[in-house]
Protein backbone atom coordinates (compact mmCIF):
# COMPACT_ATOMS: atom_id res chain seq x y z
CA UNK A 1 0.00 0.00 0.00
CA UNK A 2 1.52 3.32 -0.94
CA UNK A 3 1.26 5.77 1.64
CA UNK A 4 0.91 9.41 0.67
CA UNK A 5 3.78 11.71 2.55
CA UNK A 6 4.59 14.33 -0.01
CA UNK A 7 2.06 17.48 -0.04
CA UNK A 8 -0.97 15.75 -1.91
CA UNK A 9 -4.28 17.09 -2.87
CA UNK A 10 -5.55 13.81 -2.11
CA UNK A 11 -9.69 13.32 -0.67
CA UNK A 12 -10.28 11.63 1.99
CA UNK A 13 -10.59 7.64 0.77
CA UNK A 14 -13.77 6.02 1.88
CA UNK A 15 -13.26 3.49 4.23
CA UNK A 16 -13.66 0.76 2.24
CA UNK A 17 -10.83 1.22 0.04
CA UNK A 18 -8.63 0.91 3.44
CA UNK A 19 -7.18 -1.61 5.43
CA UNK A 20 -6.41 0.75 8.77
CA UNK A 21 -8.75 2.54 10.90
CA UNK A 22 -9.69 6.45 9.22
CA UNK A 23 -8.07 9.19 11.68
CA UNK A 24 -11.15 10.90 11.72
CA UNK A 25 -14.22 9.26 11.53
CA UNK A 26 -17.22 11.07 10.24
CA UNK A 27 -20.58 9.67 9.20
CA UNK A 28 -20.64 12.12 5.72
CA UNK A 29 -16.94 10.91 4.64
CA UNK A 30 -17.88 6.96 4.18
CA UNK A 31 -19.16 7.98 0.89
CA UNK A 32 -17.19 10.91 -0.32
CA UNK A 33 -14.85 9.66 -2.29
CA UNK A 34 -18.24 8.20 -4.20
CA UNK A 35 -19.28 11.32 -4.27
CA UNK A 36 -16.18 12.59 -5.88
CA UNK A 37 -16.61 10.45 -8.09
CA UNK A 38 -20.07 11.10 -9.00
CA UNK A 39 -19.18 14.34 -9.72
CA UNK A 40 -16.70 13.78 -11.67
CA UNK A 41 -18.44 11.74 -13.93
CA UNK A 42 -20.74 14.93 -14.36
CA UNK A 43 -18.14 17.04 -15.12
CA UNK A 44 -16.37 14.80 -17.64
CA UNK A 45 -20.29 14.07 -18.87
CA UNK A 46 -20.49 18.15 -19.49
CA UNK A 47 -16.59 17.88 -20.76
CA UNK A 48 -15.79 20.71 -18.70
CA UNK A 49 -12.09 20.77 -18.83
CA UNK A 50 -9.80 22.14 -16.17
CA UNK A 51 -10.38 25.88 -16.18
CA UNK A 52 -7.87 28.16 -15.52
CA UNK A 53 -8.99 29.53 -12.26
CA UNK A 54 -9.12 25.98 -10.90
CA UNK A 55 -6.61 25.66 -7.82
CA UNK A 56 -6.47 21.76 -8.40
CA UNK A 57 -7.41 19.12 -9.12
CA UNK A 58 -8.22 15.57 -7.17
CA UNK A 59 -9.19 12.52 -8.65
CA UNK A 60 -10.44 14.55 -11.56
CA UNK A 61 -12.58 17.10 -9.27
CA UNK A 62 -11.77 20.67 -9.28
CA UNK A 63 -10.88 22.60 -6.32
CA UNK A 64 -11.32 26.51 -6.67
CA UNK A 65 -9.47 27.30 -3.79
CA UNK A 66 -8.34 26.36 -0.31
CA UNK A 67 -7.57 29.57 1.51
CA UNK A 68 -5.64 30.52 4.78
CA UNK A 69 -6.43 33.50 6.59
CA UNK A 70 -5.69 35.33 10.08
CA UNK A 71 -3.80 37.28 12.07
CA UNK A 72 -0.88 38.65 10.44
CA UNK A 73 0.81 38.84 14.21
CA UNK A 74 1.13 36.70 16.74
CA UNK A 75 2.45 37.12 20.63
CA UNK A 76 4.68 34.84 22.36
CA UNK A 77 2.31 32.42 24.81
CA UNK A 78 -0.61 34.39 23.20
CA UNK A 79 -3.12 32.97 21.03
CA UNK A 80 -4.92 33.30 17.50
CA UNK A 81 -7.81 32.34 15.95
CA UNK A 82 -6.82 31.20 12.16
CA UNK A 83 -9.49 29.52 9.44
CA UNK A 84 -8.68 27.30 6.57
CA UNK A 85 -11.94 27.79 3.67
CA UNK A 86 -12.18 25.35 1.06
CA UNK A 87 -13.92 25.82 -2.53
CA UNK A 88 -15.27 23.10 -4.57
CA UNK A 89 -16.22 23.17 -8.08
CA UNK A 90 -19.11 21.06 -7.93
CA UNK A 91 -21.74 19.98 -5.64
CA UNK A 92 -20.69 16.86 -3.33
CA UNK A 93 -23.24 15.99 -2.09
CA UNK A 94 -24.65 16.71 1.89
CA UNK A 95 -22.29 17.58 4.43
CA UNK A 96 -19.24 15.73 2.13
CA UNK A 97 -16.09 16.58 4.47
CA UNK A 98 -12.32 16.85 3.38
CA UNK A 99 -9.23 17.35 5.44
CA UNK A 100 -6.90 19.98 5.63
CA UNK A 101 -3.55 19.75 7.41
CA UNK A 102 -1.25 22.51 8.57
CA UNK A 103 2.07 23.19 9.15
CA UNK A 104 5.33 25.76 9.03
CA UNK A 105 6.68 26.00 5.84
CA UNK A 106 10.17 24.34 6.04
CA UNK A 107 13.00 27.55 6.02
CA UNK A 108 10.62 29.36 8.39
CA UNK A 109 12.34 31.45 11.08
CA UNK A 110 9.35 31.72 13.71
CA UNK A 111 8.09 29.47 15.66
CA UNK A 112 4.06 28.80 16.95
CA UNK A 113 2.80 26.42 19.04
CA UNK A 114 0.39 23.85 17.91
CA UNK A 115 2.06 23.40 14.58
CA UNK A 116 1.65 20.83 12.70
CA UNK A 117 -2.24 20.87 12.53
CA UNK A 118 -2.91 17.24 11.43
CA UNK A 119 -6.49 16.09 9.35
CA UNK A 120 -8.79 18.85 10.53
CA UNK A 121 -12.11 18.29 9.23
CA UNK A 122 -14.17 20.73 6.76
CA UNK A 123 -17.51 20.04 5.71
CA UNK A 124 -18.39 21.19 2.35
CA UNK A 125 -21.68 22.63 2.13
CA UNK A 126 -23.48 21.43 -0.94
CA UNK A 127 -25.26 24.70 -1.43
CA UNK A 128 -22.37 27.16 -1.04
CA UNK A 129 -19.53 24.49 -1.92
CA UNK A 130 -17.54 26.33 0.71
CA UNK A 131 -16.84 24.77 4.44
CA UNK A 132 -14.25 25.78 6.65
CA UNK A 133 -12.58 25.27 9.81
CA UNK A 134 -11.35 27.46 12.73
CA UNK A 135 -8.07 26.60 14.62
CA UNK A 136 -6.07 28.23 16.99
CA UNK A 137 -2.30 28.96 17.24
CA UNK A 138 0.19 30.14 19.88
CA UNK A 139 3.24 32.43 19.33
CA UNK A 140 6.42 30.81 20.54
CA UNK A 141 10.17 31.94 21.56
CA UNK A 142 12.73 31.59 19.21
CA UNK A 143 15.62 30.35 20.04
CA UNK A 144 17.99 33.41 19.72
CA UNK A 145 15.41 35.74 19.05
CA UNK A 146 11.97 36.56 17.78
CA UNK A 147 11.95 36.15 14.70
CA UNK A 148 9.10 37.25 11.86
CA UNK A 149 7.90 35.06 8.85
CA UNK A 150 6.77 32.12 10.10
CA UNK A 151 5.07 30.63 6.97
CA UNK A 152 1.76 28.20 7.44
CA UNK A 153 0.92 25.94 4.98
CA UNK A 154 -2.34 24.21 4.55
CA UNK A 155 -2.89 21.32 2.35
CA UNK A 156 -5.87 19.29 1.33
CA UNK A 157 -4.46 16.33 1.96
CA UNK A 158 -5.68 12.17 2.66
CA UNK A 159 -4.44 10.25 5.48
CA UNK A 160 -3.66 7.43 3.54
CA UNK A 161 -4.90 6.79 -0.34
CA UNK A 162 -4.21 3.89 -2.96
CA UNK A 163 -4.55 5.47 -6.03
CA UNK A 164 -5.74 2.95 -8.38
CA UNK A 165 -3.36 2.62 -11.76
CA UNK A 166 -3.16 4.97 -13.91
CA UNK A 167 -5.28 7.27 -11.32
CA UNK A 168 -2.95 10.63 -10.93
CA UNK A 169 -2.73 12.38 -7.89
CA UNK A 170 -3.76 15.19 -8.65
CA UNK A 171 -1.73 18.50 -9.20
CA UNK A 172 0.28 19.77 -6.29
CA UNK A 173 -1.64 22.96 -6.13
CA UNK A 174 -4.48 22.26 -3.28
CA UNK A 175 -1.74 24.23 -1.25
CA UNK A 176 -2.13 27.95 0.49
CA UNK A 177 0.06 29.81 2.65
CA UNK A 178 0.10 32.96 5.07
CA UNK A 179 2.62 34.70 6.61
CA UNK A 180 3.01 35.29 10.50
CA UNK A 181 4.87 37.18 12.28
CA UNK A 182 5.88 36.21 15.79
CA UNK A 183 6.53 38.60 18.10
CA UNK A 184 7.23 38.94 21.92
CA UNK A 185 5.64 41.58 25.11
CA UNK A 186 8.01 41.80 27.70
CA UNK A 187 7.53 44.28 31.12
CA UNK A 188 10.72 45.97 32.52
CA UNK A 189 10.16 46.12 36.12
CA UNK A 190 13.18 48.07 37.97
CA UNK A 191 12.11 47.12 41.44
CA UNK A 192 10.02 44.01 42.41
CA UNK A 193 10.26 45.39 46.73
CA UNK A 194 8.78 48.36 47.23
CA UNK A 195 8.45 50.67 50.35
CA UNK A 196 5.22 53.32 50.98
CA UNK A 197 6.94 56.55 51.18
CA UNK A 198 10.62 55.49 51.40
CA UNK A 199 11.09 53.51 48.47
CA UNK A 200 8.34 53.17 46.94
CA UNK A 201 9.39 54.12 43.03
CA UNK A 202 9.92 51.51 40.04
CA UNK A 203 10.40 51.95 36.34
CA UNK A 204 7.81 49.99 34.29
CA UNK A 205 8.31 49.59 30.50
CA UNK A 206 6.42 47.67 27.63
CA UNK A 207 8.99 45.97 25.24
CA UNK A 208 7.71 44.11 21.91
CA UNK A 209 10.14 42.19 20.11
CA UNK A 210 11.00 42.80 17.30
CA UNK A 211 11.20 46.46 17.84
CA UNK A 212 10.70 47.21 14.41
CA UNK A 213 6.89 46.41 14.97
CA UNK A 214 4.38 49.57 14.74
CA UNK A 215 2.04 49.20 18.24
CA UNK A 216 -1.26 50.87 18.02
CA UNK A 217 -1.61 50.66 22.15
CA UNK A 218 0.38 49.76 25.14
CA UNK A 219 -0.98 49.61 28.53
CA UNK A 220 0.48 47.82 32.44
CA UNK A 221 -2.23 46.11 34.18
CA UNK A 222 -2.36 45.34 38.05
CA UNK A 223 -4.07 43.10 40.48
CA UNK A 224 -3.49 41.41 43.45
CA UNK A 225 -1.86 37.78 43.27
CA UNK A 226 -4.70 36.30 45.82
CA UNK A 227 -7.16 38.03 43.00
CA UNK A 228 -8.40 36.36 39.84
CA UNK A 229 -7.72 37.09 36.11
CA UNK A 230 -11.06 39.17 35.87
CA UNK A 231 -9.56 41.25 38.77
CA UNK A 232 -6.81 42.92 36.87
CA UNK A 233 -7.02 46.58 36.46
CA UNK A 234 -4.73 49.55 33.86
CA UNK A 235 -2.50 50.84 36.06
CA UNK A 236 -1.07 52.75 33.18
CA UNK A 237 -2.66 53.63 29.86
CA UNK A 238 0.78 53.97 28.04
CA UNK A 239 4.14 52.26 27.23
CA UNK A 240 5.67 53.47 30.60
CA UNK A 241 5.65 54.29 33.95
CA UNK A 242 8.47 56.14 34.95
CA UNK A 243 8.50 56.33 38.03
CA UNK A 244 5.64 54.28 39.04
CA UNK A 245 5.24 55.54 42.43
CA UNK A 246 3.41 52.67 44.72
CA UNK A 247 0.38 54.09 46.92
CA UNK A 248 -1.23 51.18 47.64
CA UNK A 249 0.09 48.50 49.76
CA UNK A 250 0.45 44.82 48.34
CA UNK A 251 1.62 41.51 46.84
CA UNK A 252 0.65 42.24 42.87
CA UNK A 253 1.15 41.21 39.98
CA UNK A 254 2.10 43.17 36.93
CA UNK A 255 2.25 42.72 33.19
CA UNK A 256 1.95 44.53 30.09
CA UNK A 257 -0.34 44.80 27.16
CA UNK A 258 0.34 45.45 23.36
CA UNK A 259 -2.08 45.77 20.61
CA UNK A 260 -0.21 45.33 17.06
CA UNK A 261 -1.57 46.17 13.70
CA UNK A 262 -5.26 46.56 14.94
CA UNK A 263 -5.09 42.52 15.01
CA UNK A 264 -3.31 41.15 17.36
CA UNK A 265 -3.15 41.56 21.10
CA UNK A 266 -0.94 40.02 23.63
CA UNK A 267 0.30 40.23 27.21
CA UNK A 268 3.73 39.89 28.33
CA UNK A 269 4.45 37.37 31.03
CA UNK A 270 3.45 38.14 34.96
CA UNK A 271 6.16 39.98 37.50
CA UNK A 272 5.51 39.70 41.34
CA UNK A 273 5.89 43.15 42.74
CA UNK A 274 5.81 43.44 46.53
CA UNK A 275 4.56 46.96 48.06
CA UNK A 276 4.89 47.03 51.36
CA UNK A 277 4.80 49.35 54.62
CA UNK A 278 7.38 51.15 56.39
CA UNK A 279 9.51 49.67 58.70
CA UNK A 280 9.83 50.94 62.47
CA UNK A 281 13.05 52.95 62.28
CA UNK A 282 11.53 54.26 58.74
CA UNK A 283 8.45 55.52 61.05
CA UNK A 284 10.02 56.63 63.94
CA UNK A 285 12.24 58.79 61.81
CA UNK A 286 10.32 60.84 59.93
CA UNK A 287 10.04 63.78 61.19
CA UNK A 288 6.37 64.95 61.45
CA UNK A 289 6.38 61.46 63.36
CA UNK A 290 8.57 63.34 65.19
CA UNK A 291 7.02 66.17 65.59
CA UNK A 292 3.75 64.69 66.78
CA UNK A 293 5.91 62.45 69.47
CA UNK A 294 7.70 65.45 70.74
CA UNK A 295 3.80 67.19 71.37
CA UNK A 296 2.51 64.66 73.15
CA UNK A 297 5.92 64.15 75.31
CA UNK A 298 5.68 67.88 76.62
CA UNK A 299 1.78 67.28 77.10
CA UNK A 300 2.65 64.65 79.38
CA UNK A 301 5.38 66.80 81.04
CA UNK A 302 2.54 69.54 81.88
CA UNK A 303 0.28 66.84 82.80
CA UNK A 304 2.52 65.89 85.82
CA UNK A 305 2.20 67.80 88.69
CA UNK A 306 2.82 67.74 92.33
CA UNK A 307 -0.17 69.02 93.55
CA UNK A 308 -2.23 67.26 92.99
CA UNK A 309 -0.19 64.83 92.62
CA UNK A 310 -1.48 62.82 89.29
CA UNK A 311 0.44 61.67 85.93
CA UNK A 312 -0.94 60.47 82.57
CA UNK A 313 0.09 59.43 79.02
CA UNK A 314 -0.35 60.58 75.99
CA UNK A 315 -0.68 58.56 72.26
CA UNK A 316 -2.04 58.21 69.18
CA UNK A 317 -1.99 55.92 65.75
CA UNK A 318 0.47 56.36 63.46
CA UNK A 319 -1.14 56.47 60.15
CA UNK A 320 0.24 56.82 56.62
CA UNK A 321 -1.73 59.23 54.45
CA UNK A 322 0.05 57.97 51.04
CA UNK A 323 -2.12 60.29 49.04
CA UNK A 324 -0.17 63.08 50.83
CA UNK A 325 2.98 61.02 51.38
CA UNK A 326 2.95 61.63 54.49
CA UNK A 327 2.49 60.69 58.14
CA UNK A 328 -0.57 62.11 60.20
CA UNK A 329 -2.12 60.88 63.82
CA UNK A 330 -5.48 59.20 63.49
CA UNK A 331 -8.01 61.54 64.84
CA UNK A 332 -7.24 63.64 67.64
CA UNK A 333 -4.49 62.81 70.69
CA UNK A 334 -5.69 60.23 73.03
CA UNK A 335 -4.95 60.79 76.82
CA UNK A 336 -4.84 57.85 79.44
CA UNK A 337 -6.90 58.54 82.85
CA UNK A 338 -5.62 60.39 85.81
CA UNK A 339 -3.67 57.81 87.76
CA UNK A 340 -2.66 58.96 91.74
CA UNK A 341 0.81 58.29 93.04
CA UNK A 342 0.38 54.90 94.32
CA UNK A 343 -1.87 53.76 91.10
CA UNK A 344 -1.49 51.96 87.97
CA UNK A 345 -1.12 54.45 84.54
CA UNK A 346 -1.78 53.41 81.11
CA UNK A 347 -3.62 54.16 78.14
CA UNK A 348 -5.91 52.89 75.76
CA UNK A 349 -5.50 53.06 72.08
CA UNK A 350 -7.93 50.35 70.84
CA UNK A 351 -7.13 47.86 68.03
CA UNK A 352 -5.57 49.29 65.32
CA UNK A 353 -8.27 51.23 63.15
CA UNK A 354 -9.12 49.99 59.67
CA UNK A 355 -7.49 51.19 56.72
CA UNK A 356 -9.66 53.81 54.67
CA UNK A 357 -10.51 52.57 52.18
CA UNK A 358 -10.55 49.31 53.87
CA UNK A 359 -9.71 47.23 50.84
CA UNK A 360 -8.31 49.83 48.29
CA UNK A 361 -7.95 49.06 44.04
CA UNK A 362 -4.29 48.49 43.36
CA UNK A 363 -4.49 50.72 40.88
CA UNK A 364 -6.31 53.61 42.30
CA UNK A 365 -4.50 56.94 42.20
CA UNK A 366 -6.43 58.42 45.36
CA UNK A 367 -3.97 56.59 47.62
CA UNK A 368 -5.24 55.13 51.35
CA UNK A 369 -4.89 55.64 54.45
CA UNK A 370 -2.85 52.86 56.66
CA UNK A 371 -2.47 52.77 60.11
CA UNK A 372 0.83 51.70 60.57
CA UNK A 373 2.27 52.27 64.01
CA UNK A 374 1.09 52.59 67.63
CA UNK A 375 2.77 55.17 69.71
CA UNK A 376 2.33 56.07 73.13
CA UNK A 377 4.38 57.84 76.33
CA UNK A 378 5.50 56.96 80.03
CA UNK A 379 5.25 59.35 82.57
CA UNK A 380 7.60 60.52 85.04
CA UNK A 381 8.62 59.68 87.97
CA UNK A 382 9.19 63.03 89.74
CA UNK A 383 6.50 63.11 92.56
CA UNK A 384 6.42 59.46 92.91
CA UNK A 385 7.65 57.56 96.24
CA UNK A 386 9.38 54.79 96.45
CA UNK A 387 12.41 53.16 94.95
CA UNK A 388 12.48 52.78 91.02
CA UNK A 389 10.48 51.74 88.01
CA UNK A 390 11.60 49.80 84.54
CA UNK A 391 11.28 51.98 81.63
CA UNK A 392 10.38 50.99 78.09
CA UNK A 393 7.75 49.23 76.63
CA UNK A 394 6.23 47.53 79.15
CA UNK A 395 4.94 43.27 78.62
CA UNK A 396 1.39 44.67 77.79
CA UNK A 397 2.39 47.18 75.58
CA UNK A 398 4.13 44.33 73.42
CA UNK A 399 1.26 42.23 73.31
CA UNK A 400 -0.41 44.95 72.37
CA UNK A 401 1.15 45.70 69.62
CA UNK A 402 1.75 42.34 68.36
CA UNK A 403 -1.72 41.45 68.31
CA UNK A 404 -2.20 44.53 65.80
CA UNK A 405 0.53 43.46 63.93
CA UNK A 406 2.33 46.84 64.12
CA UNK A 407 5.38 48.09 65.45
CA UNK A 408 5.00 50.34 68.59
CA UNK A 409 6.55 53.70 69.79
CA UNK A 410 6.83 54.12 73.39
CA UNK A 411 8.55 57.56 74.40
CA UNK A 412 10.31 57.04 78.06
CA UNK A 413 13.01 58.44 80.22
CA UNK A 414 16.54 56.68 79.24
CA UNK A 415 17.76 54.53 81.88
CA UNK A 416 20.10 55.15 84.24
CA UNK A 417 20.57 51.70 85.73
CA UNK A 418 19.98 48.48 84.17
CA UNK A 419 19.38 45.06 85.84
CA UNK A 420 19.16 41.78 83.67
CA UNK A 421 18.85 43.73 80.23
CA UNK A 422 16.06 45.46 82.14
CA UNK A 423 16.34 49.51 82.50
CA UNK A 424 15.25 51.79 85.15
CA UNK A 425 14.89 55.30 86.49
CA UNK A 426 15.04 56.13 89.90
CA UNK A 427 11.48 57.75 91.67
CA UNK A 428 12.48 61.49 92.33
CA UNK A 429 13.84 61.89 88.36
CA UNK A 430 13.79 64.53 86.95
CA UNK A 431 11.31 65.96 84.69
CA UNK A 432 13.72 67.50 82.24
CA UNK A 433 15.83 64.32 82.33
CA UNK A 434 17.10 62.70 78.68
CA UNK A 435 14.43 60.43 76.90
CA UNK A 436 13.32 58.24 74.30
CA UNK A 437 11.98 56.56 71.94
CA UNK A 438 11.41 52.37 72.10
CA UNK A 439 10.66 50.00 69.79
CA UNK A 440 7.91 48.06 71.03
CA UNK A 441 8.36 44.54 69.47
CA UNK A 442 5.14 42.93 67.53
CA UNK A 443 6.57 43.50 64.11
CA UNK A 444 9.10 45.50 62.47
CA UNK A 445 6.30 46.44 60.27
CA UNK A 446 2.76 46.05 59.40
CA UNK A 447 2.85 42.51 57.13
CA UNK A 448 1.97 42.87 53.25
CA UNK A 449 -1.77 42.50 52.41
CA UNK A 450 -2.61 39.46 50.51
ZN1 LIG B 1 3.17 51.57 77.91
Amino acid sequence: MKRFTTVTNLLQATSHERNTTPMLKSPPCKTIFQRLLAAAVVALALCVPPSAEAACNVHGVLFKEIKLTGPEYLGVGCSGTFKVTVESEAVLGDGATVWVSIKKQAGSDGDVDGLPVENVPVVIAPESKVGSATFSLTGKTHTSTIKKNVTLVATLVDGEHTPEDGEEDGANDCVDTHEVIVYKVDLDVSKTVLTLKHDRQSDLEVRVTPDDLTVQTYRIYIKRRSQGDSEWTVLKYGKELKPWNAIIAGKFHLRGWVRVNHNSNCYSEIHDVDVQFPSYSQIEGDLAVRAMMEEAWNLTLDACTEEPNERREFGFWIQLDTRADSYTRVGPMTMGPVAAPDGNVGIGLGDRPADSPTDPRPSSSQGARYPVASFHTHTPTTYLPGLSRGVGPSPPDRAHDTKNEVPGVVYDYIATQTIDNQGYIPMGHPKGAPAKRYYSAGYDRRPTPE
